[in-house]
């Protein structure tokens, strides 16, 4: 019988995985199944674009021409669960259950937002992590943008900095501020990237708050533990990413996050059937911390995870999987960004690139992680709702 691998999740980790397992046990007797929650890819990166009202922005591209290999079997359905004795996965394709046999598995479920940390966050507070999560905000600030609202971004990591700049700069009719609870913005960059932040965050009106620790999200507003009132016709939520619950449910080993725990190459320390790739594993990077959560990692972690099994399926004994890095790449506006060269182990190097050529360096490097034609691109950059 055919060895069965089994690909869950077709985000930047799994699609890649599944691309290049595909491409390199070509000739061996082998069924590669990519089993997504939906038939669209969809860009995250490009999810604060959405929000913003860039129509064409992280929308969804279809998942069969991002993959364009028909030897790949795609399921669309959601997986609810894995069975580890079995090595079996369930998935509701249309709401029918169906369950999928492994021989090996690589989970790549990805991450979504982080909303049960504060209490009233899951309740009242907008995401921007997922597909549905950014459209609803992005209909949100639709409606508030017309009556001048207020907008208030929770967390100053890269996904609160460019949702505060991307709103700012496409709807200039909002009032944005940034809460963090760090006592600066860009912890971890070159002071000159952090001096460029503020530059771009005070150019764009964007208010930034620094040591306000929110304690509880209100329909109209927040309040931080030194007692601060901020009122908000929005608040959104961006302090961070958690995985599904998935890996840990079925007993294999995870950190405490969910994260799947995994070896140097990139497979459970629990099941040596399975591997795990991109935000959902907890792979240690160069620096012998785990990776970052990032669309870098997912990539390097999908493209190895591929020459591991298919030198494993050859007998042969893979070297490590490397995760380094390169950059930290963040856009502020359409028109403007911070690119922070970095050593592997993710430390900042001296070289930073800022204003309209990093904005085009980030832009370029996003585009090369898909299949698209450059007519593709463009959308409006006003805040259309
Ligand atoms: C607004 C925003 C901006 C960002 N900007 C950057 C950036 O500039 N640079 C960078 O490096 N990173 C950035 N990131 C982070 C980056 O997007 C993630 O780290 C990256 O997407 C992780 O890739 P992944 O393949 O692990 O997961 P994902 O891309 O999340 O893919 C997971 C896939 O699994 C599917 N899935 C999940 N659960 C199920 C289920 N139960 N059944 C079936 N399918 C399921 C999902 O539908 C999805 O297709 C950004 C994130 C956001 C939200």
């Amino acid at each position: 019988m055919s060895h069965r691998l089994v690909v869950v999740g077709a985000g930047y980790a799994g699609l890649q995985a599944a691309k290049r397992l595909a491409r390199l046990l070509r000739r061996h007797d082998v069924t590669i199944t990519l089993v997504n929650a939906s038939d669209r890819f969809v860009e995250r990166v490009r999810l604060h674009q959405l929000v913003a009202g860039q129509s064409r922005a992280g929308g969804g591209l279809s998942l069969r021409e991002q993959l364009n290999d028909p030897s790949v079997r795609l399921v669309v359905g959601r997986v609810t669960a894995i069975d580890a004795v079995s090595r079996t996965v369930a998935v509701a394709v249309d709401t029918v259950p169906a369950l999928i046999g492994y021989d090996t598995l690589v989970y790549a479920l990805g991450s979504g937002a982080r909303l049960d940390d504060v209490p009233g966050a899951s309740a009242h507070a907008y995401a921007v992590a997922d597909l549905g999560q950014a459209t609803r905000l992005r209909d949100r600030v639709g409606q508030v943008m017309t009556s001048g609202g207020t907008v208030v971004v929770v967390g100053a990591g890269l996904t609160g900095l460019e949702t505060a700049a991307e709103l700012a700069e496409s709807c200039p009719t909002l009032r944005v501020r940034l809460l963090t609870g760090a006592d600066d913005v860009g912890s971890g960059l070159m002071p000159r990237a952090r001096r460029h932040l503020r530059y771009a965050l005070d150019r764009l009106d964007v208010s930034v708050h620094t040591k306000a620790v929110v304690a509880k999200v209100r329909e109209d507003g927040l309040d931080t533990v030194d007692g601060e009132a901020f009122a908000a016709h929005t608040v959104v939520w961006t302090t961070g990413f958690r995985v599904p619950e998935l890996a840990r449910a079925a007993g294999f080993a995870t950190d405490e996050d969910g994260r799947m725990l995994v070896d140097a190459t990139l497979r459970s320390i629990s099941h040596p059937d399975v591997y795990a790739v991109g935000d959902a594993a907890a792979g240690l990077s160069v620096g012998g911390a785990p990776g970052r959560m990032s669309c870098q990692s997912a990539l390097a972690m999908g493209r190895g995870v591929a020459g591991v099994i298919a030198a494993r399926l050859a007998g042969e004994e893979p070297p490590p999987v490397r995760v380094g890095y390169v950059f930290t790449n963040i856009s502020l506006g359409r028109r403007d960004g911070v690119v922070q060269f970095t050593h592997a182990d993710d430390s900042p190097r001296r070289f930073v690139l800022t204003g309209r050529a990093a904005a085009a360096f980030k832009e370029s490097v996003v585009r090369s992680t898909v299949r698209k034609s450059w007519g593709e691109y463009g959308g409006g950059t006003t805040c259309s709702g």
